[in-house]
């Protein structure tokens, strides 16, 4: 059986839960980003959120692959192909994320039309060019670690 101080803190983190429910807080993200930009953490912008959002719905179908090579141009946005490419931008967002200088507009537009769910690839392509220019100049701007004497 639940003893009596349990019960009590228990009570207790449920009003302040409850409490904390009718004050709106502030994003700490701002502060994140401001505080580990240093170390290379890139940020995120309004556009590119919503980027994201919409390209999280890929369910990994294959339709955009197939479109791609219908039109002879699977590699344009990687060696993997496009499927390949939005799965790795929206579940890894790593910093190697490249794409090639020219992405022809209308594979982007035959892409995102092919897409079920209609990710952006145009806004993807726009998003990774920015971070990948984003996270060189962090990286050129990282003062060298101190050698941990050995
Ligand atoms: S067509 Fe759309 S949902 Fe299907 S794999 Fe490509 S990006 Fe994902």
């Amino acid at each position: 059986m639940m003893s009596f101080e349990s019960f009590v803190r228990l009570g207790w983190s449920f009003f302040r839960t409850v409490l904390r429910g009718f004050f709106p807080r502030r994003s700490q993200l701002p502060r994140f980003e401001a505080q580990y930009r240093p170390d290379g953490v890139l940020t995120t912008e309004g556009p590119e959120v919503a980027v994201q959002d919409r390209a999280q719905r890929c369910f990994s179908c294959g339709a955009c692959d197939v479109a791609a090579l219908e039109r002879g141009e699977f590699g344009a946005l990687g060696p993997l192909g496009p499927m390949a490419f939005v799965v790795g931008v929206t579940r890894q967002a790593g910093l190697d994320l490249a794409v090639p200088g020219e992405v022809p507009p209308a594979l982007v537009h035959a892409l995102t039309e092919a897409c079920p769910v209609r990710v952006p690839f145009g806004g993807l392509v726009d998003l990774v060019r920015r971070r990948r220019a984003e996270a060189e100049g962090a990286s050129a701007g990282l003062a060298p670690r101190a050698q941990l004497p050995g």
